[in-house]
């Protein structure tokens, strides 16, 4: 690998530590850490590495945990890519290392001189992750998801050959796609619908005040950490009934305020979190014979 180095543009490094790239501040550190300059750089990077060696695309690592052994493999950062523009017909086209709150904020502002701006992207504004994330886990909230406004994405598949799929093609249900091998999403098209600026504001403000209220604020947390099981009761729900709520391993608990959300109090391990993940599961199989599915990827 390390002769790849001489090949990029981009930064290339060894044993970096990912702690301050995840959301949950914790885990341990990645063998090779690559940031592209361009896709041309990530392509020659991609059609040089060795076949074998395990790649992991970051995000903004909003919803994964970092296992405190780390990642034998290499980690790709998509921090360059992050343009966004208009195409015209309510269409936006965004890089996949763009936050979603830019790609909300962008929505909302680019037909400014009409003082109408592009809607349907309000709810982008609530989840802290990339558009490579949002696309890959099907994020969602208030009642929308990426598949809602998805129309094509670009995307590269490991070898670096380039990739163009319809939404359909992803097979995106809830938090889930349905891909057959790993892809690393590049950037993709967005159709929304030009509405009133002032419309679009109230919906941002709403969503804002609703998350402020419901969920813990500037802590080190994942989001939801269990996906909603099919049937009447949330994860939350599970949760509360099985004692979780407040519930400590080390210095990991599950939110007073938010029970499916875990936060790090700034003294847990990555183990700490997987070891509740593991305790709630259970207390929530034998309760209630439901087996719940971790939302938070675990990168190990
Ligand atoms: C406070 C808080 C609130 C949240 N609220 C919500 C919510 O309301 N709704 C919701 O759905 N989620 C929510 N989440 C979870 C999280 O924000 C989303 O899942 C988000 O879409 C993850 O994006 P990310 O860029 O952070 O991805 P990461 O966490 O970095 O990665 C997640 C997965 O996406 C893959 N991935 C990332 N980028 C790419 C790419 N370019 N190509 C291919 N694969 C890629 C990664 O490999 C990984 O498997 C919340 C999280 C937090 C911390």
């Amino acid at each position: 690998m390390e002769n790849i180095k001489k090949l990029l543009k981009g930064d290339f490094k060894t044993n970096v530590s990912l702690k301050n790239f995840s959301w949950f501040k914790t885990g341990g550190s990645a063998e090779y850490f690559f940031e592209p300059y361009d896709l041309e750089d990530l392509i020659v990077f991609l059609k040089n590495k060795p076949s074998n060696i395990p790649v992991f695309i970051l995000g903004a690592g909003s919803n994964i945990l970092i296992s405190d052994n780390g990642f034998n493999g290499v980690v790709i950062k998509l921090n360059a890519f992050n343009k966004i523009s208009y195409m015209g017909d309510a269409k936006i086209y965004a890089e996949s290392g763009s936050f979603n709150l830019s790609v909300a904020n962008f929505a909302k502002d680019c037909l400014m001189e009409y003082d109408l701006g592009i809607t349907c992207f309000e709810f982008l504004s609530g989840i802290p992750g990339s558009i490579g994330g949002g696309i890959y886990m099907n994020a969602g909230a208030f009642g929308s998801e990426f598949k809602d406004i998805l129309s094509q994405v670009t995307a590269l598949d490991l070898q670096g050959n380039i990739h163009e799929f319809a939404v359909d093609d992803l097979g995106l249900s809830y938090r889930a796609n349905a891909l057959p091998e790993q892809f690393i999403f590049i950037g993709a098209t967005f159709q929304g619908k030009i509405d009133s600026k002032n419309i679009i504001i109230a919906k941002m403000i709403h969503i804002k005040h609703t998350r402020e209220l419901n969920q813990p604020q500037k802590v080190k947390t994942g989001g939801s950490t269990f996906a909603n099981p099919t049937g009447n009761k949330k994860a939350w729900e599970l949760l509360d009934a099985v004692g979780m709520r407040g519930y400590r391993i080390g210095g990991a608990y599950f939110s007073d305020k938010h029970c499916n959300f875990l936060i790090n109090d700034n003294n847990a391990t990555s183990n700490d979190i997987e070891n509740l993940i593991q305790l709630a599961k259970q207390r929530v199989k034998d309760k209630f014979n439901i087996d719940l599915h971790a939302e938070i990827k675990i990168i190990s």
